[in-house]
């Protein structure tokens, strides 16, 4: 079976070893993401060779995807560990306290302080618990406690609205992204991102680490705070893709709002040409237990149907019980959801220009694909470009993205309805298009008598130079 949306899992302890790795590469996993925020750059090398030495064995490519750390401000530690914080008692967040106690606790970011003013929401440990600021002394943070339970050592604190100006790169993520470049990741995931300028700084640093290990990974910009939103077109604009990160986003904007949100941020990152990944609490009840809640079916089915490219699995996967049930389960309902999604090829269509050859013959591959009810579209690519525009719509044709390059084959698995495949393309069109299509069948993926699209650029081998288009029956001579 076909399936058209991406899985991505965060590996941790759960499932760090070859044998589960394994079993979740077969169930379904295309991207592994490498949580920055735990762990040390050893960990993650370790890991990364780990997941390309099950890829290799499993036959298929698996992405890596590094996802900084970003600045999360945090709580410190405390003497005992935590504290337990009742309704309507004070407690105090102070930038020069070391170790906490019941009055007070310490602060990551020193100039969280600078920030705030009475009448200030801090929400901690993912909003569970609720601090109302009374008023700011020097390094001191009076609040009285609205929302209490226990607080342990460094959770996380947001304002609500947002608004804080830790910066988006700190130097730790600048540590992490050269961790990141060394050990091959193909994504980076910036954490916080408020603008635009924000992910030009992360790229040109990803591409200066890369330069190296010759890579030029694909960047993500987790859509978390509040005043990305406004900015989310000229960050959309400065990005690879997006990630609907739904965590941080509902503490900074109430949980309430993100629904809308998620929607219009997928229909705006296709709309861009620009991926899209749905993140957190997916599958959430599934650290613990083997199947999921019906709200969790729905929710997964709701972002297929939104549109996203890839589904993501945060704790579920890296610290949970059931890592391979939970990659089974969700690659369950997004096949399910894809069946009753219906295409609006033909209305996507209205108003738009393509003024590129290789842009308009990808257009006119998917178009011809769809109204011919052919089997496949089989593109030879070099950087995926025709296979990224093609992806932005959706239709029932699946893509196979057949590249010599190993970066484009990894990056490609990030896309919706982009099945890509490994192909040498040192020969002549001809031989290379009748190696694709076999390539194709061998995989199962068509058979003789299918009707096939297949686009392709002459001469071979230059990125954006895709300038033809054939439909062919498998069997032909081409
Ligand atoms: P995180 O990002 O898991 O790194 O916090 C995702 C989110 O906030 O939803
Ligand atoms: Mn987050």
């Amino acid at each position: 079976m076909h399936r058209a949306t991406k899985i991505v899992a965060t590996i941790g302890p759960a499932s760090s070893s070859p044998d589960v790795l394994q079993n979740m590469i077969r169930a379904g996993l295309d991207v592994v993401r490498l949580n920055f925020s735990h762990g040390t750059a050893d960990d993650h090398r370790q890991r990364a060779e780990t997941v390309r030495e099950c890829a290799r064995q499993a036959g298929r490519q698996v992405a890596i995807m590094a996802d900084l750390q970003g600045p999360k401000i945090r709580v410190g530690k405390f003497e005992n560990g935590k504290t337990t914080l009742e309704p309507g008692q004070p407690f105090i967040l102070d930038a020069a306290c070391e170790l906490g106690n019941d009055e007070r606790v310490g602060l990551d970011y020193k100039d969280l302080p600078r920030d705030l003013k009475p009448g200030d929401v801090l929400l901690l440990n993912d909003g569970l618990i609720v601090l109302d600021v009374a008023r700011v002394i020097g390094s001191e943070i009076h609040t009285i406690v609205s929302v209490g339970g226990d607080l342990s050592n460094n959770k996380g604190i947001n304002r609500q609205g947002g608004g804080l100006t830790a910066p988006a790169l700190t130097a730790k993520d600048m540590e992490d992204i050269r961790t990141a470049m060394s050990l091959g990741a193909d994504f980076v995931a910036v954490s916080f991102p408020k603008n635009a300028t924000d992910m030009e700084m992360a790229r040109q640093l990803a591409n200066i680490a890369g330069a190296p290990y010759g890579i030029k990974p694909k960047m993500i910009a987790k859509i978390e705070r509040a005043e990305a939103i406004p900015a989310l077109q000229e960050i959309l604009d400065s990005s690879d893709g997006i990630m609907v990160a739904r965590g941080d986003l509902a503490v900074e904007v109430g949980n309430a709002a993100v629904p809308a949100l998620q929607k219009r941020m997928i229909r705006m990152a296709r709309e861009s040409n620009k991926l899209v990944i749905t993140a957190t609490q997916m599958m959430e009840s599934m650290i613990h237990a083997p199947v999921p809640t019906r709200a969790e079916v729905s929710d997964v089915a709701n972002a297929v149907l939104d549109g996203t490219d890839a589904v993501m699995l945060s704790a579920e996967s890296a610290a949970g019980k059931y890592p391979v049930q939970t990659i089974e389960a969700m690659a369950a309902i997004c096949l399910e959801a894809e069946k009753s999604e219906h295409s609006e090829l033909d209305k996507d269509f209205l108003d738009r220009t393509f003024t590129r050859i290789d842009q308009s013959i990808a257009m006119g591959a998917l178009f011809t694909a769809y109204h011919l009810g052919a089997k496949a579209i089989v593109a030879l690519t070099d950087s995926g470009s025709t296979a990224l525009w093609m992806s932005r719509h959706w239709t029932h044709v699946p893509i196979f993205a057949l590249t010599p390059r190993e970066g484009s084959e990894r990056a490609m698995s990030l896309y919706r309805n982009v099945t890509p495949l490994h192909l040498d393309t040192s020969s002549d069109r001809d031989t290379a298009l009748q190696q694709a299509v076999e390539v194709v069948v061998s995989k199962g993926y068509a058979a003789r008598g299918d009707m096939i699209v297949l686009t392709v650029g002459e001469p071979m081998g230059q990125p954006g130079g895709t300038n033809t288009l054939k439909i062919v029956r498998v069997g032909d001579v081409l």
